[in-house]
């Protein structure tokens, strides 16, 4: 299964604080963790955790970051030869507070991120060729994902998309999308309607008719919503001790991808999807909580 993701690498800088600090003041009790992260960087990890021969495509930046991180992706067994260096810009980073209460705080600086624009495709239009699907979220400039998904497109492979953060969608690139991956709040944002509760057949149907092919609504503890065409298919969440939901959406989508590389989606792939993002609510941290396949196969049977 052959996955190339296109897509955003962060360094998260977190600061636990005892509470946020307010404008011109210094917290001095702040303990400091520093993490790998950016919705590319997760999912390209998930998907090679799950099987996947993994490409991962984005631009880090002008910093010791820049070698980190390649020599990171590349332990976790993730062709980096297609990565771009941009000497002008830092890596990007994302600046984070959490105070006692939970509440939290955050600056994102994207960095060399932004600079993933649509000229370098011609670059990795190769890569392109020889994948299975590729894999976008909204973390890169949205004229750089509306090309390489008309490209891929083109060419015949499969797109699977995840706009978050959420941003609006053009008809040209709703066409070109086979599996479109949005949470509740996204698929409401992005269809303009309303979620209630109990419409997601109307917020699915709408974001088909815009064009998708398929649309997966993630629910959190929920599970998982899926219609396209010919069927609707709807998954409770496994029911799992959850401590920390960050890079759930990011670890279905990974998942999702190895499992729809070869073929249709189905419910035994979300049932897969769904599996590996349970396990990775039970564990703290982003890349950290994201499980293998031994594991996730482990769990469902
Ligand atoms: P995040 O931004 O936190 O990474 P998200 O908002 O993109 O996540 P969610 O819908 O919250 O996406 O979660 C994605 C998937 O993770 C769900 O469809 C489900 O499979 C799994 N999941 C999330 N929370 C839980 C939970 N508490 N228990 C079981 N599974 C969960």
């Amino acid at each position: 299964m052959k996955v190339v993701v296109i897509g955003s690498s962060n360094i998260d800088m977190v600061a636990q604080v005892n509470h946020l600090p307010a404008p011109g003041e210094t917290v001095g009790d702040a303990s400091f963790i520093q993490s790998l992260g950016g919705k590319g960087a997760n999912q390209a990890v998930a998907a090679a955790r799950l099987g996947g021969s993994v490409t991962f495509i984005t631009s880090l930046g002008n910093d010791m970051y820049a070698e980190i991180l390649k020599k990171h992706f590349k332990k976790e067994g993730i062709a980096t030869d297609y990565i771009i260096d941009d000497v002008n810009q830092p890596t990007g980073t994302a600046l984070i507070f959490v105070a006692d209460s939970g509440e939290n705080c955050i600056a994102v600086a994207p960095g060399a991120n932004y600079s993933l624009l649509p000229g370098s495709i011609i670059h990795f239009s190769k890569v392109i060729d020889e994948a299975d699907i590729i894999v976008m979220q909204a973390e890169i400039p949205y004229e750089t994902i509306k090309r390489i998904a008309l490209l891929a497109k083109q060419k015949g492979k499969k797109v699977l998309f995840n706009p978050a953060p959420a941003c609006l969608i053009d008809e040209e690139l709703m066409k070109a999308i086979d599996i479109l991956v949005v949470n509740e709040l996204e698929a409401a944002f992005i269809s303009g309607i309303e979620y209630t509760g109990n419409n997601l057949e109307e917020i699915a149907l709408s974001l088909l008719q815009a064009g998708a092919r398929n649309a997966v609504i993630t629910l959190g503890s929920q599970g998982v919503y899926m219609k396209n065409d010919k069927e609707i298919i709807q998954l409770p969440g496994y029911k799992v001790n959850a401590i920390d939901t960050i890079a759930a959406g990011d670890t279905f989508c990974g998942a999702l991808a190895v499992i729809c590389a070869q073929r249709e989606i189905d419910r035994d792939a979300l049932s897969f999807a769904n599996a590996a993002a349970a396990i990775a609510v039970t564990r703290s941290g982003a890349q950290p909580s994201i499980p293998t396949l031994t594991e996730v196969n482990a769990f469902i049977h």
